[in-house]
Parts: structure tokens; C-alpha cells; sequence
């Protein structure tokens, strides 16, 4: 079972590469449980989508 730390990870390493079959099992049975990770995984992906319609803004939404 990994961490709500290891589920972000993963879930910004999946907009940069494709992950492995045991990684994406990982992270879909942490956001399973997870509700703070359901949101944070949404807003992941809103921002992978954006990153692909508008290239030239990336970087810019990186904060941390
Ligand atoms: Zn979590």
C-alpha cells in the first residue's frame, strides 16, 4: 500500500511517462481509498489536458 506521498508522485511522473502496470494498480487502489488523492489526481489531470492544448504555458502551473 503506498502513501498519499508516493500516489502524487506517481501521478506527476504519469504526465511526464507512461507507468508501469504495478504502478498504475498502485495509485488506482490508493485514489480507491483515498479522497484527497481523487482530488488531487483530478486536478492532475486537468492540467496534463491543458498542458497539451496550450504547450507553450508549461512550467508555468508548477507550483508547489
Ligand atoms: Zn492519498
Amino acid at each position: 500500500m503506498i502513501m498519499c506521498k508516493e500516489a502524487t508522485r506517481l501521478m506527476s511522473l504519469r504526465i511526464e511517462q507512461p507507468l508501469t502496470f504495478q504502478q498504475k494498480t498502485q495509485l488506482a487502489i490508493h485514489l480507491s481509498m483515498c479522497g484527497a488523492c481523487r482530488r488531487c489526481d483530478k486536478q492532475f489531470r486537468f492540467l496534463h489536458d491543458s498542458f497539451n492544448r496550450h504547450p507553450s504555458q508549461l512550467g508555468d502551473t508548477n507550483k508547489k
